[in-house]
């Protein structure tokens, strides 16, 4: 039987590329890595390319290579974020998460507008700004509009000095005309996971409900792009088939957005398979990724998107997340719960999505990431002041956006220090924040003590 293709995936062009590849000598490894260097992007087989090295020392130019460009385009900053699921409700059997449908391992609930800004309380008294939201696919007796109060609940709650400033969204692909009214809610990004790119495993792994539609899902962002959401977020669970072929797929799906809309994602997820109550293949990942490769995949989109984010969640521990961080991520979730209701209920971890691997608290996570030299950021600035979609990408790609981007990190990680840190992460932020000014250009670095004085003066949401 052939592999399938559709204008959006192509299997037996990724195949190919993949087999054409080979294991390449070193000096067209180093061609690629050079290329890479000039901030362009690669195309598939250039990235077929470095997914196949495993010699030590080309893996570590590799490495090298992708720190370089993270630095070059994101500086030091790291954004930060809290997932708020708001609802474990699902119908569909999706085999791999706790939530799927006859999962009776699972305690089901839809938490109410009111219980919903508790938990926004909670976040904001951490010293979040910005909350992901996250639904299983069954929404309470009203249905998708369930999802639309909550995000006006979100972005409702006011509390001490804070408010969370941005929403992110992460449920099932939807219409149109849902897309429509989700845009108008003034949401950050819509993030969607394909999950697998390959037809065969994604029809073997979702069993029953809407989900097991391949091309629904697969076509969500063009809908989402169509009604005017600027910012998308698309992604893989690795573990489910051959990562090399993924992140392939992966590609094909963000050129052909840009293709279309002239503007690929804003981010990319890289989310691993982790342990699920009731779920086997979760727990025996049919194609695990190994540590080695996972660094890999992170450098590899690092360099083939080099201005697209990359987030890592607290589905890694500490010590892997801290290594990707320099080969390219540029926004972490911390604090995370996964369990609707779980930042007020702490004991309660039976109604979970799946297992965490780093349960730091943010005030921990914060002084880590700062004593390791980046910059914890929590600006909401870029999508606030209109600089989303293809205007976020013109600015950004001549390295303008650090110009904006580096003062309002620092303006918003004092706010941070000000309002919610331990005195031991406030001592270690401040050292962060006065190395970082001594390493700024002269504009930024005025922008920046502009900004931070006026924090110190009592104002918040300071913004260039
Ligand atoms: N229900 C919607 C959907 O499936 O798109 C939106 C939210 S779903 C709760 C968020 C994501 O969690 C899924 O897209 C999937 O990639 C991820 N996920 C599910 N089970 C997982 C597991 N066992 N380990 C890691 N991530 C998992
Ligand atoms: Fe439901 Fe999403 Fe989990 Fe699938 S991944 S069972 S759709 S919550």
């Amino acid at each position: 039987m052939n592999a399938p293709s559709s204008p959006l995936v192509d299997e037996p062009a990724i195949f190919a590329t993949l087999e054409r590849a080979g294991t390449a000598d070193a000096g067209a490894v180093r061609a690629v890595l050079a290329k890479a260097r000039e901030l362009r992007g690669l195309d598939a087989p250039e990235i077929a390319v470095l997914m196949k090295v495993s010699d030590p020392e080309l893996l570590a130019e590799l490495f090298a290579t992708a720190r370089d460009v993270k630095d070059t385009i994101y500086g030091r900053r790291l954004v930060l974020f809290a997932p708020l699921y708001v609802s474990n409700m699902c119908a569909n059997e999706c085999t791999y998460c706790a939530f799927r449908a006859r999962n009776r391992a699972v305690v089901r609930r839809a938490l109410s507008q009111e219980e919903i800004a508790q938990e926004v309380r909670i976040l904001i008294d951490q010293g979040h700004k910005r909350a992901l939201l996250v639904a299983g696919e069954s929404y309470p007796r009203e249905g998708f509009s369930y999802v639309l109060e909550c995000v006006d609940t979100i972005y409702s709650v006011t509390h001490g000095n804070g408010e969370i400033r941005r929403v992110n969204v992460n449920v099932a692909p939807l219409t149109l005309d849902e897309f429509r009214a989700l845009g108008e809610r003034k949401i950050g990004t819509y993030q969607l996971f394909q999950e697998t790119y390959h037809h065969q495993t994604y029809a073997s792994v979702h069993l029953s409900g809407k989900k097991r539609d391949y091309d629904w899902r697969v076509t969500a962002m063009d809908r989402a792009m169509e009604a005017g959401i600027n910012d998308v977020g698309i992604g893989v669970l690795f573990g489910l088939f051959d990562w090399r072929f993924e992140v392939l797929a992966l590609m094909q799906h963000i050129r052909h957005l840009e293709r279309r809309f002239g503007v690929g994602p804003h981010t990319v997820s890289v989310p691993r398979l982790e342990p699920a109550t009731g779920s086997d293949v979760a727990l025996h990942p049919p194609h695990a990724v190994s540590d080695i490769d996972f660094r890999k995949i992170v450098a590899t989109l690092r360099l083939a998107v080099p201005y697209t984010g990359i987030i890592m969640s607290t589905r890694e521990v500490a010590n892997i997340r801290r290594e990707t961080f320099a080969l390219g991520v540029s926004q972490i979730s911390a604090g995370s719960r996964t369990n609707p209701g779980g930042y007020a209920d702490e004991e309660r971890a039976d109604a979970s999505q799946f297992c965490l691997g780093d349960h730091r608290g943010l005030d921990e996570v914060v002084r880590d990431v700062a004593s390791l030299g980046y910059i914890p950021s929590f600006c909401t600035g870029c999508y606030r002041l209109g600089r989303t979609g293809a205007d976020f990408m013109a600015l950004a790609k001549p390295g303008d956006i650090k110009q904006h981007c580096d003062p309002n990190g620092l303006s918003t990680f004092l706010e941070y220090l000000i309002d919610y840190a331990s005195p031991e992460t406030r001592a270690v932020g401040e050292r962060c924040i006065t190395e970082a000014l001594d390493s700024m250009g002269a504009w930024p670095r005025e922008r920046a003590t502009q900004l931070m004085g006026k924090v110190k003066a009592g104002e918040r949401d300071v913004l260039c």
